[in-house]
């Protein structure tokens, strides 16, 4: 029996960064030690892109991922490297090649994937005052760096 269920919806495509220091050109396999060293089965992420803009796979894509509490059954998890500075701190990281990467897979996921909203990992955090967003001081962590929204509401 495989550990990794098979997701049966998909309603979020899910924008993360790795929180690895900035210019440090980790891989998948990488990302895949470290979270089977903190007792995941795998790599949590379905993708990752790499700092010259390289996507490499990660969890298959159809399999249950492990990157975003209470909405893993019914999204797809992306993670760029990076997202931090040389002291740890929360930094938007991505080179051009990221962010031209993470244009072209997002259009992909969303041929397969039609009706999914594009969302970073912070926009799950919850809405505490009730406004209908989440406030910069509500995110329960920065990741993916940057606000996904704005920058993916034209796909
Ligand atoms: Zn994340």
């Amino acid at each position: 029996m495989s550990l990794l269920a098979t997701r049966k919806s998909t309603s979020y495509l899910v924008v993360h960064c790795t929180a690895t220091p900035e210019g440090k050109d980790f891989t998948a396999a990488d990302i895949d030690r470290m979270h089977r060293q903190r007792g995941f089965t795998m790599i949590g992420y379905h993708y990752i892109i790499r700092l010259d803009g390289r996507v490499e796979p990660g969890r298959p894509e159809n399999a249950v991922g492990a990157h975003v509490e209470g909405h893993n059954a019914n999204s797809v998890g992306i993670s760029y490297i990076g997202g931090v500075d040389a002291k740890g701190k929360a930094k938007d990281t991505r080179t051009a090649a990221q962010k031209s990467a993470m244009v072209r897979l997002l259009k992909e996921l969303r041929i397969r994937y039609p009706n999914t909203k594009i969302l970073g990992h912070r926009d799950f955090s919850p809405d505490l005052n009730g406004n209908g967003k989440v406030d910069p001081n509500e995110r329960i962590k920065e990741c993916p760096c940057f606000d996904a929204i704005p920058e993916y509401a034209a796909l």
